[in-house]
């Protein structure tokens, strides 16, 4: 009896962390293709063309012009950036 709880407690710790580690994994390289995407372009909205400095930068975002969040090409080629309030309405637009 006692092995068989045991068994199934191991079975329960190892589906479980796996899961935490790929939550990591995409947290991790959400923050990382913000910031290539800040290295490649300039601080710029790329609607409305408000310009952005380090005072601001929270506010322009990351857009992924085909709409997958995991089609990350090194060159940046499905970004574009985006203030708060464009990425907003244009949201609402698609
Ligand atoms: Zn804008």
């Amino acid at each position: 009896m006692r092995a068989t709880q045991c068994m199934r407690n191991s079975v329960v710790t190892f589906s479980y962390t796996p899961a935490v580690g790929q939550m990591r994994a995409i947290a991790r390289v959400a923050r990382n293709y913000r910031e290539q995407a800040l290295k490649i372009y300039p601080w710029i909205c790329g609607r409305g063309g408000r310009e952005f400095t380090h005072a601001n930068l929270r506010e322009l975002t990351v857009h992924h012009r085909d709409h997958d969040h995991d089609n990350i090409p090194p060159d940046g080629s499905n970004w574009e950036l985006l203030c708060l309030y464009c990425m907003t309405t244009n949201i609402s637009r698609n």
